[in-house]
């Protein structure tokens, strides 16, 4: 392929359109919108608003005036519409951890008899401490039991009371058949959660088609909601009338305003609710779900397909002799919206491409990964960046000391 070829690509993308929604940095490749999404347009005008008028103004009135109070479940509807869920089953709120929280304690009072939360080891780290704490919290009453991705569908049995899973695989960008270990789950009278992280916004989900019981998700990477922005949380209809947290909070409350001194669950999704939300992060992201609107997941997810796979036919042609080999599943159509490679020097590759403007990103021991979020990437994108590791690789330009200076965040 040459770079021509994927100039050619670009001229007939459907997805072109949208990448002028976005503010991208000029001179540089990003490839990092599976961790923190790039700034959309619309956002910034949206928070300049916020905070001279909402704030600097109407202030405590811009709970009623600007809707601030109902933005939870607004954007809960727009994020729904991503991921195969029906309207008033997404709320937005907190982190994703802490919703994890909430949703794996009221999965666990719904199966008191059972004593197993089952994942596995490619979950993301934080998913497993949730879990681990609500163990520990609960004295052992439910215990973590962790095996290989591919041993989960064979290991749920009539113990595991909540199976807890993350659809697309952080690193190797494996994903689980949601349908079969959903249908599994019930099957043996367990329920599931599935974390949608890297897949809201990158593959296309259909929550409702595998009746999943809960699910969590990410709003600041392929969301573009920015640094921090808001997690959500879905409950399927069939559970909301019997589902509670342990966490709960006024903002949950059937009558917030009643200011109770005993807690009532209010109807639907709005009881995972605990308390009071950034509201700049949460404009932001409202904002920024303007992007999706006419987006097709199936399209999207196939310009992602060809995106993953052009770069790792580019850098396996170029750059095999240098040690660089991919990670994780080769199925393209099998898989989420990024590319891991791995190589000894990964950490100080991905530093080196960094200050020449292409920025991916490292994850221990020697995993380098590089998001596509086909909104804002380009066909050339993709090509210049494989370009740009050639170089470094093939002149080891990542062989110089202040590339191996490791840094807080990786
Ligand atoms: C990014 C990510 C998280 C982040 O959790 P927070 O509590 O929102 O920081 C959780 N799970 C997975 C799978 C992730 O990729």
């Amino acid at each position: 392929m040459k770079r021509k070829d994927a100039l050619a690509l670009d001229r007939v993308d459907p997805f072109a359109k949208k990448r002028k929604l976005f503010k991208l940095p000029k001179g540089k490749i990003y490839l990092d919108g599976n961790s923190l999404g790039v700034l959309p347009k619309a956002s910034i005008v949206r928070v300049k608003h916020l905070v001279e008028v909402e704030w600097g103004q109407d202030l405590i009135t811009s709970w009623n005036k600007h809707g601030w109070w109902n933005l939870p479940q607004v954007i809960g509807d727009k994020i729904a519409k991503l991921v195969g869920a029906p309207p008033n089953s997404v709320a937005v709120a907190d982190t994703i951890s802490v919703n994890l929280f909430k949703v794996l304690s009221a999965a666990v009072a719904l199966r008191p008899q059972r004593s197993v939360v089952l994942s596995d080891s490619g979950n993301f780290p934080s998913d497993l401490y949730v879990a681990q704490g609500l163990s520990q919290f609960m004295d052992g009453k439910v215990e973590l039991k962790i095996v290989e991705p591919k041993q989960i569908i064979n290991a749920i049995s009539d113990e595991v009371a909540v199976v807890m899973l993350t659809e697309t695989d952080y690193r190797s960008a494996y994903r689980h058949d949601m349908q079969a270990i959903t249908a599994k789950a019930h099957c043996v009278g367990a329920l599931i959660i599935w974390d949608l992280a890297h897949s809201a916004g990158a593959v296309p989900i259909d929550l409702m088609a595998c009746d999943a019981d809960f699910a969590v998700g990410c709003t600041y990477k392929y969301l573009n909601g920015g640094p921090g922005a808001q997690a959500f949380l879905f409950v399927n209809p069939r559970l909301q009338p019997s589902a509670v947290p342990a966490l709960v909070g006024w903002w949950g409350h059937v009558k917030p305003f009643a200011f109770s001194t005993d807690f009532e669950p209010a109807d639907g999704v709005r009881r995972f609710q605990s308390g009071t939300q950034g509201m700049i992060n949460m404009v932001a992201l409202d904002a920024a779900m303007d992007a999706w609107k006419g987006v097709s997941m199936e399209r999207l997810y196939s310009k992602a397909v060809k995106q993953c796979a052009m770069f790792t036919e580019l850098v396996e042609q170029q750059c095999g002799e240098f040690g660089v080999t991919l990670y994780g599943n080769r199925d393209f159509h099998q898989r989420g919206s990024h590319v891991c490679l791995q190589h000894e020097q990964a950490y100080a590759v991905i530093q080196a491409l960094i200050s020449r403007g292409v920025v991916g990103d490292f994850r221990t021991p020697n995993l380098m990964r590089f998001g596509f979020t086909p909104l804002y990437t380009s066909y050339v994108d993709v090509f210049d960046a494989a370009q740009h590791l050639y170089e470094v690789l093939s002149k080891r330009l990542w062989n110089r000391k202040k590339f191996s200076n490791k840094q807080s965040v990786t």
